[in-house]
Formats: C-alpha cells, structure tokens, sequence
C-alpha cells in the first residue's frame, strides 16, 4: 500500500490532465495513474477545435463556458500549444443549409456569442479556396485550436508544479472504495476516486456506457494561408448525430505549422485501429469537393482515433451510480478537447462540494440508469 492521497485519477488523457491540474489547484493531494503515456488514447488522436456547440442546452453550456476558460488560459500556453483563434465557419452549401445559418447565428446571439453571417461573396472573400457559388457561411470568431497532446502536456505540467504526482506506464486494474489496485500489485489510497479512463471508463464504472466511434484524419504538408479559418459543412451536423451507419462529412482545420488537418469519418462498432481505405477516401473526396485545390496537396500522415461516445451525447461528470468513493469524467466524444476545462470546474465544484458555475446536474452520471429504468 503506498502512501494516500485526497484523489486519485486513472487516465492521462486531457480529462485527466484538466482534472488533476484543477484539483491540485484547490489543494488537494492529487495523484495521476495512466497505463501507457499521456494522451495516447482519444487525447493525441483528435482535430483540437475547441468549439461551442448549440445540440442541446447543456451542451452549449458545457462548450461555451470550456471556450472561455480555454480563452482565459491562452496568454500563458507554450507556443507547442499552438493555440490559434482561427475562428469556426460553417459552411452552407444550399439554401436548406443557409436557413440553419440564420438560425445558428440567432441562438448564439442570444446567448452572447459573437456569430457573423456570411454571404456567398462574403464566404468567397474570407476563404478563397472554397468551390464557388456556396451558399454561404457562419463565422464564430472566438473558436479557437490547439495541439491537443501539448494541451495535456501543459496541463499535467502545471499539476505537477501544484503538487500532484504522476504515474506512467502503469495500468489501474481495479478502481474502487477508496483505493486502486494497479497491474503491478500496489495499492494506491484515495478519498476520492476519478474515472477518467476515455473509451475505457465502463470497466470501473459498470454502471456508465461509453463506446467507441471511430474516427481518421490525415494532415497534409505545409501549405500556409490556403485555409484561414476552421471549416465544418453544415451537414456535419446530420452525420455527428447519426448513431449508427457510418459517415464523413467536411471539417478542415488550418495549423499553426502551415499544414492542414483534414477529417473526419465517424463509425461504431469497429474494434480495429486500422486506416480503412474506403471510408478514407470517402472522407477525402468530400474534402475534394468543398476545396478542390486539396486534390494536389500531399499528405504526410494518416491515422485513426476512437472517440468516448454516450448515447445521449453528453458526457458522464459527477458521482457514479455504485460507489460513493468513485466519480466519473468520461464519454465526451468528439468535444473532449473543447470540454476539458469545463468538466475539470464541474468534477472539482461535485468533490469539493463547492458551486460550480454551470449547471451540474445535465451531466450527471445517474441519467443513464434514470434512462435504463425507462426503457
Ligand atoms: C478523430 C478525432 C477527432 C477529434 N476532434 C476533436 C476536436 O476537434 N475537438 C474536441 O473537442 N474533441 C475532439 N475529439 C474528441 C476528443 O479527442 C476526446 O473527447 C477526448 O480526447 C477524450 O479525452 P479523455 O481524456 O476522456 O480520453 P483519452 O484521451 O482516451 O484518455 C484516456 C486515458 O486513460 C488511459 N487508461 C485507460 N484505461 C486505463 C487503465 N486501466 N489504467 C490507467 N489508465 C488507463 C488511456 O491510456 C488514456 O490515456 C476528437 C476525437 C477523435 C478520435
């Protein structure tokens, strides 16, 4: 048995990275345990657009609240963070899609988010390799991009110069009442525990169901000012809320190097890690046909990531269902970068039984055998 700890948190993707890092800020004794490195998983895989969405109520609340703390944070990133406020536009390709941009633009100014609409000319204008004619497009200025393992790099970093430990290559085996059994045999002691697990968080909380949703991205070389802003189509919407067939959709990201990241695909049920070709060139060809230029651009890497997936798509904050010890920050599927900030807030406000400044409830881990109990 080594020596206790206030809180123990399996998983150093940028969850766990955020949570020990706002825990260790609140003064509590914080230890780390990941099985491989940090951001190996989801963390290390993914586009980095920190993004406010507007699918549900909790969900804006979550991304645009996690946007500020990004926001607030920047001054002090190391320039491997690569932050960039590249600002998002949504891309209307019909008339259909330019209704959702008015519609966009009106709940976010409600909200107080800045949204700008954009038409055809105007779209032409802010990105020049667009096909032409396009309907038009949203521009949402303060999204912003990071390089997400840099971002969970700099965040256990900061942990650890508050006082957390941290603990790589070593893999949690059990994670309850109190205390951690890991591979090696040692047993860690904590007054609280957090799941931080990604993909894997329903093997410490039975209780919990988080899949797996495939995702490929492929980077190109170095092209700079061929893409300004973060580009998503509209239609992207259509394909992220379908729960079950496979889909692609444009979503194109300019990087601080010049180079451009090019996804992404969505799938369910695809236990294997490997770059599939048809789906890659779907995605791809869909690219092609919002930005021909890209048909000559090179790529130099290709790769795919499993995005921690709800079915209510929201991700699981607060206490589990089965052990008091044992709170859960899982399931954040393709907003997990964007969210981090937000859900570290919300994790620390449910162990320190403090206030948090959203809503906790939406998140919590109970709607899920609220649900079950349901149908
Ligand atoms: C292709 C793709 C594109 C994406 N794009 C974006 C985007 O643009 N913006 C955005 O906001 N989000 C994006 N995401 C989503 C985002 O990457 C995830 O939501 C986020 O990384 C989840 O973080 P996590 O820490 O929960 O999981 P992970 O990063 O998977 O971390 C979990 C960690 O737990 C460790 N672990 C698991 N089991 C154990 C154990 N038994 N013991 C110890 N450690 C364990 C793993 O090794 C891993 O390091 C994307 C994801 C993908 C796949």
């Amino acid at each position: 048995m080594t020596k206790s700890v206030d809180v123990l948190i399996a998983g150093a993707g940028i969850i766990g990275a955020a949570c020990a890092w706002e825990l260790a800020k609140a003064g509590l004794r914080v230890a780390v345990v990941e099985e491989n490195f940090p951001a190996c998983g989801a963390t290390g895989a993914s586009m980095g657009h920190i993004v406010v969405m507007d699918d549900s109520e909790p969900q804006f609340a979550l991304t645009h609240y996690s946007q500020t703390l990004w926001e607030e944070l920047s001054p002090s990133f190391p320039q491997n963070v690569e932050y960039d406020r590249c600002g998002t536009i949504w891309v209307a390709a019909d008339e259909e899609e330019f209704a959702e941009v008015r519609r966009k633009a009106a709940y976010y100014r409600e909200r107080g988010v800045v949204a700008e609409i954009l038409d055809s000319g105007a779209l032409r204008e802010a990105e020049p390799q667009l096909r032409a004619p396009l309907a038009g497009g949203l521009l949402v200025p303060g999204d912003s991009v990071v390089y997400p393992p840099a971002a969970a790099a700099f965040l256990l970093k900061k942990a650890a110069e508050a006082g957390a430990t941290l603990h790589f290559g070593r893999a949690v085996k059990i994670l309850a009442r109190g205390s951690a059994r890991l591979a090696d045999g040692t047993v860690m002691s904590a007054g609280k525990l957090v799941n931080a697990a990604g993909r894997h968080a329903g093997a410490f909380s039975t209780g919990s169901t988080v899949k797996a949703r495939k995702g490929h991205l492929v980077i190109t070389d170095r092209y700079p000012g061929l893409v300004r802003h973060q580009l998503v189509e509209l239609g992207y919407l259509k394909s992220a809320h379908s729960l079950t067939s496979d889909s692609v959709a444009f979503n194109l990201q300019p990087r601080r190097t010049g180079q451009i990241l090019i996804g992404s695909s969505r799938q369910y049920d695809v236990e294997h890690d490997g770059v599939e070709p048809v789906i890659l060139s779907r995605m791809l060809e869909r690219a092609f046909a919002y930005m021909p230029a890209l048909r000559s651009c090179s790529s130099i890497r290709v790769w795919t990531g499993f995005r921690p997936a709800t079915p209510d798509k929201l991700p699981l904050i607060g206490p589990s269902l089965e052990d008091p010890s044992l709170y859960v920050a899982a399931g954040h599927e393709g907003l997990g970068i964007t969210t981090s900030l937000g859900t570290a807030k919300l994790i620390c406000a449910h162990i320190t039984g403090t206030q948090a400044e959203i809503p906790k409830d939406p998140y919590l881990p109970s709607r899920q055998m609220t649900a079950k109990v349901h149908g």
